[in-house]
């Protein structure tokens, strides 16, 4: 049907009851784009209407190039879902129509997707009502004038210079993370970047006049040939065990902080789009309460008190110790080759016990083999580096590699100075032995613990960043802090039920069911979803570990091994 038709229809609806608006369902030709009217919200509180809006490439008159390639094409994709949200403010329609807008981090997103031969945008429409009663002008006026001018001005009238400059930083962060990659290294960070945040709850930088910009040691400095940049300096992490220290509010946690987030790439201006991590860097921490499944935390936590085996532990309540070690264990299942921990959140007597506890405290009555005890065997038999900020004990600086001391936000290499220190004044610890590690994955999760029903109906959602609704459980993911979007919350809780529907029989090991998650998102996550096809547009692609992360946490999980 045509743009008039559509006229006509919502002419005719006016006034009407809500459930007319069904009759616009469909799919509508406008002069330069095809308008698919999806889903229409069932009452006006009801959660909104979907639509598609489809523009062939032919019409877009943009160089192919600088969609075509992979990373190419996410940079692209967000850059035009950007676009739209920013022109959905200027012609106020924000409160009718909604898109997936991104933040200060470049993710592949459901919102927009651009193959070879055409661009779909994914929106959420409001369609106005006085009460129940259909208002038809105004829905007339929102779907044939505002939407087009939208669409007209954020994708004909694209800010091409700003594409053209996002699509470059794309190419330079994809350099610098085959750099870091090739360097056998585990991050980068480049000089000039700012780590601080505006606040703890804020993503965007702390102000210029009050952020100190970062700048490597000569060093640690790495040179790196950028194809738009240019020459970049920065501080090249090798592989190992990496030590952060320095006082109370020098910058610690913030350097972390920044290394956690530079899994995932920012935008231009956010101070942090030219620091990269590895990919599979899965941050560590305690997390007192957490519930625990089948997870052989023995390299770490021997038998206990009660004569529970740590071998297969459970907990509906796991202790500061125990929840760290989990966490330690299902990074390394789900494939992770770096841990990010921090003595803010982590539990003291899983880092450390000094000689004189050792004194006091017979090895026989301490189940804990401390991390400093482990995180060399962590890296010499499983090639898992750790980055680790210890403020408080100098008894790290004999498993170190390197250490980095932040003094007033700057990094300096203290790497030989801490070497002496171990000379002149041996640590008097004996080292604990323990089970060794198992990284390979040997659970897998039985499907009749995800049980989608809630009800009678299936119920599988997000609420917010912080929480997954499955069936009757909820999933708490406040502690797994590189998941930073609520897409990606989405995405997850869509990828547990795809992959308990599919391909959980009580045989496939979890790392083997997150490769397949792997592979069959490979050209898209919108096979995840269950509006695939009609308007998928509302999940940001998560990691596998994160994916890990909430089956970890759901509390009826069982499984064999
Ligand atoms: P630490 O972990 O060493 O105690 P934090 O990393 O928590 O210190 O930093 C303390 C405070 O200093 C935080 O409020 C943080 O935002 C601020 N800060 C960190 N780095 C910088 C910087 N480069 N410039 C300005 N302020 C910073
Ligand atoms: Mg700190």
């Amino acid at each position: 049907m045509m743009m008039e038709n559509l006229k006509q229809q919502l002419q005719r609806i006016d006034r009407k009851g809500y459930k007319a608006y069904n009759d616009i369902r469909g799919t509508f030709s406008f002069p330069t784009f095809q308008l698919h009217m999806d889903h229409i919200q069932a009452d006006p509180y009801a959660s909104p209407s979907r639509a598609r809006i489809v523009v062939q490439n032919d019409r877009l008159k943009m160089e192919r190039d600088l969609y075509e390639s992979g990373h190419r094409n996410v940079a692209f994709t967000d850059f035009v879902a950007r676009s739209i949200g920013k022109e959905i403010r200027k012609q106020n329609a924000g409160k009718s129509i909604y898109i997936d807008r991104p933040g200060q981090e470049i993710l592949e997103r459901t919102a927009v997707v651009c193959d070879h031969n055409q661009l779909e945008v994914r929106l959420s429409i409001h369609l106005p009502a006085r009460g129940r009663t259909i208002l038809g002008e105004q829905a007339k006026k929102l779907l044939t004038q505002q939407l087009p001018k939208v669409i007209e001005q954020a994708l004909f009238n694209i800010d091409m210079k700003g594409l053209r400059k996002h699509v470059a930083l794309s190419d330079d962060q994809q350099t610098l993370r085959t750099f870091v990659e090739k360097q056998d290294a585990l991050a980068f960070i480049a000089d000039g970047s700012i780590l601080p945040r505006a606040s703890g709850v804020e993503n965007r930088p702390l102000d210029k006049e009050n952020a100190i910009p970062f700048s490597s040691p000569e060093s640690r400095a790495a040179r790196v040939s950028l194809p738009h940049y240019g020459e970049i300096r920065g501080m090249l992490i090798p592989k190992g065990v990496h030590v952060i220290v320095g006082g109370g509010y020098h910058g610690k946690s913030t350097l972390l902080q920044a290394l956690e987030h530079g899994i995932y790439n920012h935008v231009d201006g956010d101070g942090r789009a030219y620091i990269v991590t590895a990919s599979s860097a899965c941050k560590i921490r305690a997390e007192d309460g957490r519930g625990v499944t089948d997870v052989n935390i023995s390299p770490f936590i021997g038998e206990l008190p009660n004569g529970k085996s740590t071998k297969k532990f459970n907990t509906e309540n796991g202790s500061g110790s125990t929840s760290q070690a989990a966490n330690i264990i299902e990074s390394l299942e789900a494939g992770s080759r770096l841990l990010l921990i921090d003595e803010d959140t982590s539990a003291t007597n899983f880092m450390i016990r000094d000689y004189r506890m050792q004194q006091l405290v017979a090895p026989d009555k301490e189940p804990i083999t401390p991390f400093i005890d482990r995180v060399r065997d962590l890296y010499e038999t499983e090639g898992v580096s750790t980055i680790i900020v210890v403020g408080g004990t100098g008894d790290y600086f004999d498993v170190a590699d390197t250490v980095t001391m932040m003094d007033e936000y700057q990094p300096f290499d203290v790497t030989e100075k801490a070497k002496e220190i171990v000379k002149k004044d041996e640590s008097r610890r004996i080292r604990h032995e323990a089970a060794p590690f198992t990284t390979k994955s040997e659970r897998s999760p039985k499907s009749h613990s995800f049980d989608a029903r809630r009800g009678k109906k299936e119920k599988v959602d997000a609420r917010g960043k912080d929480t997954i609704l499955y069936g009757r459980e909820t999933i708490d993911l406040s502690a797994v802090e590189q998941c930073i979007d609520p897409s990606q919350t989405r995405a997850i809780s869509r990828a547990i039920d795809f992959l308990a529907k599919k391909y959980m029989d009580g045989n496939t090991s979890l790392g083997e069911l997150l490769d397949i998650y792997e592979k069959e998102t490979a050209s898209g996550l919108d096979v995840l979803s269950p509006f695939k096809g009609k308007h998928p547009g509302d999940l940001a692609r998560p990691r596998r570990f994160e994916i890990a992360a909430a089956i970890n946490r759901l509390r009826t999980l069982e499984t064999n091994h």
